[in-house]
């Protein structure tokens, strides 16, 4: 049994510095596929030996416990096998918050597990597991929020009436009960546990339903740390350290992205969970002005004839799949003599780093993308900012609109280049729902279409133009 028992230990090292090793890797994106294959072959190194697991009394795992592990694996994995084969790039923030959720859900299964066995000792291992399924909790429930609010099945930026006091209730409630459960210990009567489950998940639900608009990816990104912090706490409590290490490693590199995307945003994390910005999109008609159309062969010839053009690419050139024709674009005007840079947002998209990984893909390269405070300030010397698929990360509204829902987040200053031209396909609002002040400025122009169509239709004019 020893020998059984050094052997998993060995692999559960060796799966954990694939895991390292694995993170190391994708914070290049030249290197990043082959770190998902070293992480992939430390979780199937790590999910394989965990089959050896003697039993209490037994040499190998109990046949039925093997065979309850297998089912479960065979529909996750399966499942996860058929959605990730068919998700579309598109639709990927929202599969990377259901699994954030499922992760959360597992930790606090463990941790419900565990109290229902009654087998933990000791005052640390019950506030570990406690916090583990406070947080898994709570990362779970606001996760299918989350999703739901991606996936466009429900209203962005919903608020109970005296929100603010909800969840500070209900807060205190949870972690009465959670103090009341640590400190009770085995005695804890199972109508604490369950209140304490329920209204952890509940708390979750409630703080998650108001966070719309700017606020969103930060929100998922803590859902992330958050749950990794509940799978690294679950682990001590069951004493696997495996599932210490990659909760810990999880847990702090969403706490550092975290702590980014709320720098990017301009917003402390306490603010979102606490008062998130839940403006009533505003009418159309509250902004001067009117959007003025431009033509393909117009659009093409003021870049043609640019020193400067700096591109905004965003979500709806993600769901037309145009980087491509961009790149394309892009090495046209270039040819003829225009300095064409990309300026990337930190919330474009519907993930972190969206659109510099579909440039990537495209073939643009690094040194041709800048983010947000490095390329800023060009924008007064730029001729023409190219928008295309972009919107709530360009709308000025940001900068002064108090009741705004993206009131305070920095924005790309398209409206400071001498002229704008916008690619999308019509009046269609971006992921806050608001109207964007900057197409009815003076210098902006409506390059009307889906933007694979447009750009294709703009290179067009460009080569005739020679
Ligand atoms: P937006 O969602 O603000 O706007 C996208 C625009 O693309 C729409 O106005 C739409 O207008 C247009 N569009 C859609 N399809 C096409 C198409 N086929 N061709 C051309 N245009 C198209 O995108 P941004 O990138 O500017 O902003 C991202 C938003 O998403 C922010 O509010 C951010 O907070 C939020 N978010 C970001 C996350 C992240 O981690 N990056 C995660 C969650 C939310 P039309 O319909 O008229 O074509």
């Amino acid at each position: 049994m020893d020998e059984i028992r050094w052997l998993i230990g060995a692999s559960y090292l060796v799966a954990a510095v694939l895991f390292i090793f694995g993170l190391k890797e994708m914070s290049s994106p030249s290197t990043a596929r082959k770190g998902i294959v070293w992480a992939g072959v430390g979780m199937v190194l790590a999910t394989a030996v965990t089959f050896l697991t003697p039993g209490e009394s037994t040499l190998f795992m109990p046949l039925d416990n093997i065979i309850l592990m297998a089912i479960a694996i065979a529909i996750g994995g399966s499942v996860a096998w058929i959605f990730g084969k068919r998700v579309a790039m598109t639709d990927m923030p929202q599969m990377v918050a259901i699994y954030n959720g499922m992760g959360g859900g597992a930790a606090a299964g463990i941790a419900a597990v565990e109290f229902a066995r009654g087998h933990m000792e000791g005052a640390v291992i019950f506030a570990l597991a406690t916090l583990g399924a406070l947080i898994g909790s709570i990362s779970f429930s606001g996760s299918i929020v989350a999703f739901a609010k991606l996936q466009g099945l429900m209203n962005k930026a919903f608020r109970l009436p005296a929100q603010n006091a909800v969840n500070i209730v209900l807060a205190f409630a949870t972690f009465g009960l959670g103090i009341a459960i640590v400190w009770l210990g085995q005695s804890a009567p199972a109508w604490m546990l369950i209140a304490f489950f329920i209204s952890a998940l509940v708390l979750g639900v409630i703080v998650t339903l108001p966070i719309g608009g700017a606020d969103m990816p930060v929100v998922i990104s803590l859902f992330n740390a958050l749950t990794g912090l509940a799978v690294g706490f679950e682990g001590y409590v069951i004493g696997n350290p495996l599932l210490i290490i990659a909760g810990i490693v999880v847990g702090a590199a969403g706490t550092l992205l975290t702590q980014l995307m709320a720098k990017a945003m301009n917003r402390p994390i306490a603010n979102i969970l606490f008062q998130p910005i839940s403006g009533e999109a505003q009418a159309g008609g509250a902004i001067d002005g009117t959007m003025k159309e431009i033509l393909a062969l117009d659009a093409a010839m003021m870049m043609r004839y640019s020193g400067k053009v700096i591109i905004i690419p965003g979500y709806g050139m993600a769901v037309a799949g145009a980087q491509h024709k961009v790149w394309e674009m892009t090495k046209l005007l270039e040819d003829a003599g225009v300095d064409v840079r990309f300026a990337i947002h930190p919330v474009a998209g519907r993930m972190p780093g969206h659109m510099n990984v579909l440039l990537a893909e495209a073939g643009v390269p690094y040194e041709k993308i800048f983010d947000l405070e490095e390329i800023n300030s060009d924008f007064s010397q730029a001729d023409v900012a190219l928008v295309i698929g972009a919107n709530d990360v360009v709308n000025p509204v940001a900068r002064a609109d108090k009741s705004s829902p993206i009131y305070g987040m920095p924005i790309l200053n398209a409206d400071y280049a001498a002229q704008v031209i916008v690619v999308k396909r019509g009046q269609g609002a971006g992921y806050s729902g608001i109207e964007n002040a900057l197409f009815y400025k003076e210098n902006c122009h409506m390059l009307y279409g889906s933007a694979q169509k447009a750009i294709a239709d703009v290179i067009q004019n460009v080569k005739t133009a020679g």
